[in-house]
């Protein structure tokens, strides 16, 4: 294994697992941290839950995915975050990695959650999204970890026992390896390294391809393939994933509230697709349950594929949290969109679309998936991949698309490409 990678939520694993695929690494991601001995792959992805639970947990269990990659014998190590850096106020991007770093013994790495080709762009340490900074984007609002300061210097260093300063475009495209060297003297032990397009990724990802560990969104992982071809350890090869043909019914499910995510609901809802609102407070109130929502979707599964949804515009989510607490909303709608992910596949359904990172944490977790194929991506960041079900059945195909991606057809697109007959 040349890279190990230890992603802090399941659909920025897979995001990951794409970029290296399509760089040509052989990539297996694994779900959760593995109890047995690890699958062969040039590259290994640990999808960890991490994001925002408390820090100490996601210290805990980022370190035992640390130990199973270094026993796997991994040359680096990539600790995987979201490309708009989402993390609760009190980490836990830092404190992760401070121990990782501590744990590998090494005094340096960087940071760069940027992604140019999703709009995702560091600019003087500044976090942009699309035309906006991170904290004039959808980010503001985000139920779980609303991003209200696009400075990452600023965001990190609050997050972080150790000294985080800036390696700016400028050197970085100067002389990345040089202004590495002065900043470590300087006693940055953390550089957020500014990407403005895919050209710096692969300057960023060439200067660091030695270090024990790397900290980023997916981006920087485009250029990893190329480094590692440089330096003798990785062959040149067509691994262009490929998946199982798979039949049987459609559905998607969105647990998402992102932007994209609303617009993505709004558009198969106009396309006179069928399609299901859940509402949390029912939910909440046992007025609504996984079982009532089957009971309708399962016999529409015959007639096509079926949208099951909690999204919605950031003044109900607002409300429904008031209402709820934060956490409380988040859980009741992961949970039921987890068992109806359950019932759904039982009924036979084998090509599943999820939306939101958290919800197709839940889904993956209730389904007893461990370990996905990575295949072809419907769009950056987000591929199609290949769930082998516990009973030995047939395969499952699952999207599982973090909420800021994709195209306002997203969903429709998605089932085409993997054979559903769509008008
Ligand atoms: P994203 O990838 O867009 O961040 P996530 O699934 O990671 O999506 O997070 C969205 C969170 O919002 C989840 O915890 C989900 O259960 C919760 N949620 C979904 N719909 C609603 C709603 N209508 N009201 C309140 N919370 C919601």
């Amino acid at each position: 294994m040349i890279l190990g990678v230890i992603a802090d939520d399941f659909t920025g694993a897979t995001d990951v697992a794409s970029m290296l695929v399509r760089g040509g690494m052989q990539t297996v991601q694994v779900l959760g941290v593995p109890d047995t001995g690890l699958p062969e792959a040039d590259a290994v992805v640990v999808a960890l839950k991490t994001r925002t639970v408390p820090a100490a947990d996601a210290v805990a269990q980022s370190l035992q995915a640390l130990k199973a990659l270094q026993d796997a014998g991994a040359r680096q190590i990539y600790f995987k975050y979201c490309s708009t850096f989402d993390s609760t106020a009190e980490g836990n991007i830092g404190p992760v990695t401070d121990a990782l770093m501590q744990a590998l013994g090494t005094d340096f790495s960087i940071a760069c959650p940027a992604f140019p080709e999703n709009g995702r762009t560091v600019f003087r340490g500044h976090l942009f999204v699309g035309d906006q900074l991170l904290s004039d984007s959808g980010m503001r609002q985000h139920p779980l970890t609303p991003m209200t300061d696009a400075n990452l210097v600023r965001v990190l260093q609050s997050q972080s026992a150790q000294q985080v300063g800036l390696l700016r475009y400028d050197a970085l495209r100067a002389d990345a390896t040089g202004r590495i060297a002065q900043l470590r003297t300087e006693g940055v032990r953390i550089a957020v390294a500014d990407a403005i397009d895919n050209a710096d990724l692969l300057t960023l990802a060439e200067a660091c391809a030695d270090l024990p560990l790397l900290t980023a969104g997916s981006g920087v992982a485009l250029g990893l393939a190329p480094a590692y071809r440089r330096r003798g350890w990785l062959q040149a090869g067509d691994s262009a994933a490929q998946l199982a043909t798979v039949q049987g019914p459609a559905a998607v499910l969105s647990g998402s509230c992102s932007e994209a995510t609303n617009a993505q609901v709004a558009r198969w809802v106009a396309d006179g697709r069928r399609a299901f609102a859940l509402d949390p407070l029912a939910l909440h109130r046992g007025e609504q349950s996984a079982e009532h929502w089957l009971a309708q979707a399962v016999p529409a599964l015959a007639s096509g594929p079926v949208l099951l949804y909690a999204t919605a515009a950031p003044e109900r989510v607002q409300a429904v949290q008031a209402e709820l607490g934060v956490e409380a909303a988040g859980k009741v709608v992961e949970d039921t969109l987890a068992a109806v992910a359950r019932g759904l596949v039982q009924a036979g359904v084998r090509r599943l679309v999820v939306a939101g990172g958290e919800t197709s944490g839940a889904v993956v977790q209730a389904l007893a998936v461990r370990q996905l194929r990575i295949g072809a991506p419907i769009c950056p960041g987000v591929p199609w991949t290949q769930a082998d079900l516990p009973d030995g059945g047939q395969a499952l195909l699952l999207a599982l698309k973090s909420g800021n991606f994709g195209g306002v057809d997203f969903f429709a697109q998605a089932l085409r490409e993997a054979g559903v007959a769509l008008a």
